[in-house]
């Protein structure tokens, strides 16, 4: 069985300097807004070229919280991809503005700066790119709009950690960065984690306290925030594997080099790379037709693959009546019958790639002879 993403063996690599870690904070004993938490947020916004990283709950709340330094609430609309994580337009219906979806480049699977406009009303107030699977958003084009129309750029990089634009971090892109540690992101805590990265001061200032009850000394509370802080443990954990992340990034790529060479000749469309972006392939995704058939076949064989994401946000239950959609977005919508996820992580072996790869050739013949 080879899983889409193999924890198991990340945490056996780094057992004994994980359990170093989580003794520190045992010691210690300050298990909230402790100081291996400061340490990994002064480390991780260094990472990033950011003056500021402030720690908090999880990706969604990260993303809420980063709309509502900004400003953003009731009245204001937010134009994000509709193919996406269905995080990244709740955290714009919790800010209580309007999420406004549009449709993503078919290259690139990142928000299509040629569709913005069109999006665009008195009310638009912010954008949201998401660095789809791993790949930074085509930021100078959304840089453009933005600045003509006075908006903020609020990046999701939930799924970016350590990718570059141009040679910038994700985290500095915009005007504040919301990422997300879940475990299987390619920075991921032992349990959910999330961080804010920024250099506006002010902003952080808002969210230090917006993490926290809304106060900067105890028990005086200047605006109503929230219980959303990143425990002193996971920081600590964070802190030892970020210092691996950079090497973890690069097997990832070189994983994607060995998928594109070993399916090169297969019925499949590979991701398409942009030529300003450092790819971090936090999910390596193929389009292929007769993809859930493919998928089952792959399922059969032992393969983990995935599907990000199976349904575009436009169509969940839980966002009807909360988001605008002022154009068909056509892509996601004919992608999400096509997109396969196959396994990547920075522990997957050759021997795996080489046997998710064969797979999914015989996978593919099969359901084709199947059809025809
Ligand atoms: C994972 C993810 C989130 C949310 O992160 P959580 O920590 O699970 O709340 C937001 N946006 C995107 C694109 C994601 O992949």
């Amino acid at each position: 069985m080879i899983p889409l993403v193999n924890l198991h063996a990340m945490h056996q690599a780094l057992d004994a300097e994980i359990r170093e870690a989580v003794r520190r904070v045992m010691v210690r004993g300050d298990f909230v807004l402790g100081e291996e938490l400061a340490l990994f947020e002064r480390a991780f916004a260094d990472y990033c070229g950011a003056r500021q990283c402030i720690g908090v709950g999880n990706g969604l709340d990260a993303l809420t919280l980063a709309l509502k330094a900004c400003g953003l609430g009731p009245g204001d609309e937010v134009i994000t991809a509709a193919n996406t994580f269905v995080a990244t337009a709740l955290a714009i219906v919790q800010s209580g503005a309007t999420p406004v979806l549009v449709d993503h480049d078919p290259h690139t699977y990142t928000l299509d700066p040629k569709r913005l406009s069109g999006a665009i009303t008195s009310r638009t107030k912010a954008i949201v790119p998401v660095h789809l699977y791993g790949q930074p958003a085509n930021m100078d084009a959304i840089q453009v709009i933005a600045d003509e129309h006075d908006l903020t750029i609020i990046e999701d990089a939930a799924q970016a950690h350590g990718a570059r634009y141009k040679g910038r971090r994700c985290g500095v892109l915009g005007k504040v960065a919301a990422f997300s540690f879940y475990p299987g992101k390619n920075l991921g805590a032992m349990g959910d984690g999330g961080a804010v990265v920024t250099n506006d001061d002010e902003v952080a200032e808002w969210l230090r306290m917006g993490r926290n009850y809304g106060s900067r000394t105890k028990y005086h509370h200047l605006i109503p925030g929230v219980n959303s802080r990143l425990d002193t443990l996971q920081a600590a954990i964070l802190h030892t594997k970020l210092e691996r992340l950079d090497a973890w990034n690069e097997r990832r790529r070189r994983v994607a080099d060995l998928y594109r060479t070993l399916l090169c000749d297969a019925d499949v469309v590979l991701p398409g790379g942009a030529g300003y972006a450092e790819h971090v392939y936090h999910l390596f995704v193929v389009r292929c037709p007769q993809r859930d058939e493919v998928l089952a076949e792959l399922h059969r064989r032992g393969v983990g693959a995935g599907i990000h994401y199976p349904v575009p946000l436009h169509r969940q239950p839980a966002l009807q009546g909360r988001c605008l959609v002022p154009r068909p977005p056509t892509h996601t919508e004919a992608f999400a019958d096509q997109l396969l996820s196959l396994p990547i992580d920075p522990f997957i072996t050759d021997e795996q790639v080489k046997g998710v790869a064969g797979a999914l050739i015989e996978s593919l013949e099969l359901v084709r002879s199947d059809n025809a």
